[in-house]
């Protein structure tokens, strides 16, 4: 059970005082949907409010917080000119400058006579000091409340600054103090501060300097959060490790007759792959091993090959995916391998009907089904195995340690092939996964052409609509991904069917479109259309994962590529590429890039390393949150910075296989205090994971 202590930080942002529905879901949109994650959104940037000069001494330019009289309201004349409020202090004058501003409104907020404190940037217009829409008025009694540094927050549409800073400040005061969890020893060596005070000074910054990542509060909270994931996944590894394993071995009969059939050779890494999996899987401990490769690097047969030892040893395997499309994908892909094997091949997907789930379920539950891909419908609690050994997930990432436990749950010492077509970095793997044993897809599949990757300005649209025009006509196949913005995805729909109509008007029936809010049979027609040919371009929204394999497809367009991250559109960029034709990527960028914009853009004109992009990747985000890094599916870091305190994470690695040597079941008055940080961390999981005492 989560500590009756965090509570208040698992209540919506709506049980904040002053936040209501509305403002609620602007929060939520933009830190998530908890009182507690308010408090990991920390400052960007302050304004100094402090500076408090009498009117005569303020420069224009320089953010001031004034105590002055109202004397008197000068409404507009005309509807182009301003509203404006005189005020003055012993030696001068100044006036208030609203722009269409609601004269009841500011009649209330500055009755003349009165004094009221204010605070914004003076300027000067003809050579009288003024401040438009000033930041703050409040009453004398407010002015400790203004005149202070005042945190800036990162944004979202729709919310503005005051607001974010109330709710976070509620936030704020309802955060209890919590028992510590730290090691003393290290915390003294460190010279941090208790978690509340470090929480408080990270969200009150004094100086520019009390912003960088690398202050001891920030640097505590850091750790606080590479603490809870290392020591979640040291306590999963664990419980798995003490779960007895069981060995599979195959005799290679199966395998044997997919291996001679196969219309190509493995490449190296894909053979080594496979070796490392079967020795695994023939081992007494449990195997959890990954297996990476860029989209296209041949993970599928390799899986499949495992499936099929399995198989041999007379048991059963499944493999996840985490979507539909993925799952028909893989099945796709399997189908004709299984043929070769001579086993049967099933899909189960949460479109089945009940009447088509019944039979699915009756032939796992008596093992007749062998081999299945599904997706979630797997973990379903009707789901029973005969016997099944090997569990394959592909995209892990995507899946919650829950849903990986659920399935591995369902058959006696299952065997666990985690799939990746992220490259992961190293740090990035060892703070998300601990130290999982990895399988690497290096090399592509023989006859893989290099794929020519160009940068585009939108405004040269139309020359790309006319080459992507010119592989029409020539019989070629071209995907063009329309950004997710996030801000709203009726909007960004919008904006994809439009580009969806202007491609119809151009080319007519040869266009489809997928996008992430169409029913699923209407979404398989369109891929459909798009595999068969009968369509050639194919728009979609990156709601949906591009996930099929089209190999005639060699032209991929991505409108608003500078909104994407490195990662995404790495695997986009995979969609082609993939078959004997050269290929093209073409990254529409809209002006001015940022510089970090700029960076990803250049970085994918010079590789197609995935695990080079990987890096740079990480680099460049640093592992904060960015637009599109939840797309991307790389997990979220959101007080750690995994570039700036590496040697932190490498710390808290050390710091949880203690924990786990010493205390393994968090019983000790540490441990009580290490089951609260997984649970403010939403790791709890792995607390429950835990056997009692
Ligand atoms: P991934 O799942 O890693 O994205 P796939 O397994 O779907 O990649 O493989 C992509 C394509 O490459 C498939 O059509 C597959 O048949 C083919 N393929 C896999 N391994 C090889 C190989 N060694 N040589 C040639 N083609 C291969
Ligand atoms: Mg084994």
């Amino acid at each position: 059970m989560r500590p009756a202590l965090l509570n208040p930080l698992f209540a919506g942002p709506t049980s904040l005082p002053g936040i209501g529905d509305k403002l609620g879901r602007l929060v939520e949109k933009l830190v998530g949907p908890r009182v507690g994650d308010l408090l990991w959104h920390l400052p960007q940037g302050l304004i100094d409010r402090r500076f408090s000069p009498k009117i005569a001494e303020a420069r224009a330019g320089e953010m001031v917080t004034l105590t002055v009289t109202v004397s008197d309201h000068q409404a507009p004349r005309s509807r182009r000119q301003p509203y404006r409020v005189w005020c003055h202090d012993e030696g001068g004058t100044l006036s208030l400058v609203f722009f269409h501003g609601h004269s009841d409104y500011i009649q209330k907020l500055l009755p003349p006579g009165e004094q009221r404190v204010i605070s914004g940037r003076i300027e000067m217009f003809q050579g009288l000091p003024q401040i438009t829409h000033p930041d703050h008025v409040v009453t004398l009694a407010e002015r400790d409340k203004v005149m202070r540094v005042e945190p800036v927050y990162g944004m979202t549409a729709g919310l503005t600054a005051k607001p974010l800073q109330k709710a976070i400040e509620a936030a704020l005061d309802r955060t209890p103090d919590l028992p510590e969890w730290l090691d003393p020893a290290w915390k003294q060596r460190n010279g941090w501060a208790d978690w509340k005070t470090a929480l408080l000074q990270a969200h009150h910054p004094e100086s520019e300097k009390d912003l960088e990542p690398t202050t001891p509060a920030r640097r505590r909270l850091a750790y606080d959060e590479l603490l809870a994931s290392q020591l979640a996944i040291s306590l999963v590894r664990e419980q798995q490790r003490e779960m007895p394993g069981r060995s599979i071995r195959g005799d290679g009969r199966l395998r044997d007759k997919v291996l001679a059939a196969l219309p190509y050779r493995l490449t190296p890494s894909q053979v080594m792959a496979g070796a490392e999996i079967a020795g695994d899987m023939a081992s007494d401990s449990r195997m959890v091993r990954m297996l990476q490769g860029d989209v296209g690097s041949g993970k599928t047969v390799v899986a499949f090959l495992a499936m099929l030892t399995a198989v041999e040893a007379g048991c059963q395997a499944a493999l996840m995916a985490p979507t539909e499309i993925l799952a028909r994908q893989h099945f796709a892909t399997m189908a004709p391998l299984a043929e070769l094997a001579g086993v049967g091949l099933t899909l189960l997907t949460g479109r089945d009907t009940a009447k088509r789930k019944a039979q699915i379920y009756e032939g796992l539950a008596n093992g007749s089904i062998q081999l299945i891909v599904g997706t979630h419908a797997l973990v379903q609690e009707d789901v029973a195995f005969a016997d099944l050994a090997l569990a394959v997930i592909d995209e892990q990432h995507r899946f919650g340690v829950h849903q990986r436990l659920t399935l591995s749950a369902k058959g006696r010492a299952v065997d666990m092939l985690v799939m990746s077509a992220t490259p992961i970095p190293r740090t990035l793997m060892l703070a998300v996964y601990g130290d999982l044993d990895a399988s690497r897809l290096t090399e592509k599949p023989a006859g893989r052409k290099p794929i020519d990757t160009r940068t585009v300005p939108l405004d040269r649209l139309d020359e790309v609509v006319g080459a992507v025009g010119r592989r029409i006509a020539a019989g070629g196949r071209v995907y063009w991904v329309c950004p997710l913005v996030e801000e709203s995805e009726v909007v960004d729909l919008a904006a994809a069917e439009d580009r969806f109509a202007t491609l119809v008007a151009r080319f007519g029936d040869k266009v489809a479109m997928v996008h992430g809010q169409m029913k699923g049979p209407e979404r398989d027609k369109a891929m459909a259309a798009f595999a068969s040919g009968q369509a050639q371009l194919l728009v979609a929204t990156t709601v949906i994962e591009v996930g099929v394999d089209v190999p005639a497809a060699t032209v991929m367009v991505i409108e608003h590529a500078e909104r994407f991250g490195l990662a995404q559109l790495h695997q986009l960029r995979g969609r082609v590429g993939r078959g004997e034709e050269a290929s093209s990527c073409l990254l529409l960028y809209g002006s001015p890039l940022s510089e970090n914009a700029h960076s990803r853009l250049a970085i994918m004109r010079e590789t197609e390393d995935g695990f080079r992009i990987a890096e740079e990747d990480l680099r460049l985000r640093g592992g904060g949150e960015v637009l599109g890094t939840r797309q991307s599916g790389l997990p979220e870091m959101r007080l750690a910075n995994l570039t700036l305190h590496s040697d932190l994470l490498q710390a808290a690695r050390d710091d949880s296989r203690l924990i786990i040597e010493r205390d393994p079941t968090l019983a000790t008055q540490r441990g009580e205090a290490l089951r609260t940080l997984l649970y403010l961390f939403e790791r709890d999981a792995a607390v429950r994971t835990l056997r009692s005492g």
